[in-house]
């Protein structure tokens, strides 16, 4: 008798096979059996007319802190996900001395808009290096496997203090003082080494992130450390300055250290062709064998502004500035007075802040999101268009859009992946083989961008709903982000419905499956604020054989652990 048997499900292995009718059989934390009709269960889950995928592998998060106070880490687990890799882009809390650890915080605060107050309330530091860390998470029980990457930042810091800091340059002995505690990390368990080398990602006093001018010696001397061990990817964000220097290296350290370098691609508006560049020459390194993972997301990375979020196109306006302070049911309540509302409309603005700046400039690629949302809207939805039509300035339509919804309404700005307003250039990135789906950020810009639910999104719009292109396939669409994102951690044991595999699955009604529109919530320590997205459809969600999520309900049980290092299938089962 199996624990539990999936019964008459329509299978989407991980595989990239089409669809199938059977039974998955799990066996305490593995799966026994996959496909065709299994015996019976203890306990059985009735499948028919529903998809039976693996547990969704996210592998771009920001949870480094939440995961510190929540042992689901939503929004992510509301989203099918079972596995979640952390520690991205070059930030996290390990290794931290004790005097850096406000400092650390600042980063991330400036860096992924995490609130200072609730890192501060929440962390409750009880680790120095990053082994530590580590040991200090597994305290925890939760109800999905948590991965951890050593991030740049805090390891310039830690080896390197204030020069560090300030992104002075590395001397030899840094880099290799540098490379043996990356190499301590990843020996821990840690899944990989993560970088950042773009302005944009700064920290709260403006700094960039430590390590955004690193040398290539100095990525290098980390690099090796990884090609030491044989296991860690490695990870970075780059501006791509200039960008055939940034492959070079990308490549070098790739091939030199035998590990596979997943960098961010995607399509910005100032050089709309780059990523095809940037996915030939992950082309062109393979075949010089080298691994270059072009890291994708399967929409826009965007702005949502609202009232109550970290930007609008109204917050360089002095009328708006003197409200500003308000709770929001009293600031909506003023900015409903036809006096308050004339005046911000009327008034010309100075900027100061390049960010207000540039969200007051955009209303043609500003749309209202619409519930539910709409995130591949024509140009002809824009605000600049809507306004157009209705013979009304566009500061007009955004300032009523954004009352909707007791003040709570919420404008779409996609910023990057949105060039030629659609989606071809995406759905040709999900299509390219060398590329893997991430950057969906979980835990990070808690006021300005929710993408988090990017899981479902791949279903709900690029299997279902799309209308303006060519959808996908649904069993292209299950293994990037189950198998694929899987093995390039190093992680053979899940990401496939077979025999020694983990046992986590989805079971999903399709025809049900949506997203909700995304809200601001106040729930973080201390208070703090934070864009989350829900989801209707998952029917259930199995943890490590363990159910952890039926119709969006946890069910309080918490089979997830911290993940060290990469991981084999059972020997019962084929391996990785
Ligand atoms: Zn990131």
């Amino acid at each position: 008798m199996h624990d539990l048997v999936i019964r008459g499900g329509t299978l989407i292995d991980g595989s990239g096979a089409s669809p199938r009718t059977g039974d998955v059989a799990i066996d305490r934390d593995r799966i026994a059996a996959a496909g065709g009709v299994a015996g019976r269960g203890r306990h059985e889950i009735d499948a028919r007319g529903l998809l039976v995928t693996p547990g969704w592998v996210d592998i771009h998060s920001h949870y480094d802190g939440q995961v510190r106070w929540d042992p689901y880490l939503t929004p992510s687990c509301w989203h099918g996900v079972t596995t979640v890799v952390m520690g991205n882009c070059g930030v996290g809390f390990a290794p931290a001395r004790p005097e850096q650890h406000a400092w650390l915080i600042g980063l991330m605060e400036g860096v992924e808009d995490i609130p200072g107050p609730s890192l501060a309330a929440g962390l409750a530091w009880s680790w120095e290096s990053f082994p530590e860390y580590l040991d200090a998470l597994e305290e925890m029980p939760r109800a999905l496997d948590v991965g951890a990457q050593v991030p740049h930042g805090a390891v310039r810091a830690y080896v390197m203090g204030e020069r560090g800091a300030r992104n002075e340059p590395a001397t030899p002995d840094d880099i290799r003082g540098m490379a043996e505690i990356v190499r301590e990390g990843i020996a821990a368990g840690a899944l990989g080494f993560s970088t950042s080398r773009t302005l944009l990602h700064r920290a709260v006093d403006g700094e960039p992130v430590p390590g955004t001018f690193a040398s290539e010696d100095e990525l290098l001397g980390i690099g090796r450390a990884l090609g030491e061990l044989g296991r860690g990817v490695f990870e970075l964000a780059s501006d791509l300055m200039p960008e055939d220097t940034e492959l070079a290296w990308m490549e070098r350290l790739s091939a030199e250290s035998g590990r596979p370098v997943t960098f961010a691609c995607l399509q910005n508006d100032i050089d709309p062709g780059q990523w095809r560049r940037l996915l030939a020459a992950a082309d062109a390194a393979a075949a010089r064998g080298a691994r270059l993972a072009p890291q994708i997301a399967a929409r826009p990375t965007s702005l949502l502004l609202g009232f109550e979020g970290t930007a609008h196109p109204f917050l360089g306006h002095t009328a708006y500035r003197e409200i500003a302070h308000l709770p929001i049911d009293e600031r909506v309540a003023r900015l409903r007075d036809p006096e308050v509302r004339r005046r911000i409309l009327d008034e010309k603005v100075e900027f100061t802040d390049p960010l207000a700046a540039f969200v007051a400039s955009a209303f043609h690629k500003l749309f209202p999101l619409g519930d539910p949302p709409d995130y591949e809207p024509g140009p002809d939805r824009s605000v600049a268009a809507i306004a157009e039509r209705a013979g009304k300035r566009p500061e007009e339509v955004a300032y009523d859009l954004l009352l909707e919804r007791n003040g709570r309404g919420l404008l779409y700005l996609p910023l990057l992946n949105y060039s030629n307003f659609d989606f071809e250039p995406i759905r040709e990135m999900l299509l390219h083989p060398r590329t893997v789906v991430g950057l969906a950020d979980g835990g990070a810009h808690c006021g300005i961008i929710c993408d988090a639910g990017t899981p479902t999104f791949l279903l709900t719009h690029w299997v279902r709903d799309r209308r303006r292109g060519e959808r996908l396939p649904l069993e292209l669409v299950v293994r990037r982000q189950t198998r694929e994102t899987a093995e390039l951690y190093g992680l053979h044991d899940r990401g496939l419905l077979a025999p020694g595999m983990k046992a986590d699955v989805n079971v999903i009604d399709l025809d049900a499956l949506a997203l909700a529109a995304p809200e601001m919530v106040y729930d973080l320590p201390a208070g703090g604020r934070r864009l989350v997205q829900g989801a209707k459809g998952y029917r259930v969600t199995i943890k490590s054989g363990r159910v952890v999520f039926a119709d969006g309900v946890a069910t309080g049980v918490l089979p997830g652990r911290v993940l060290r290092g990469p991981q084999v299938a059972d020997a019962r089962g084929r391996s990785g």
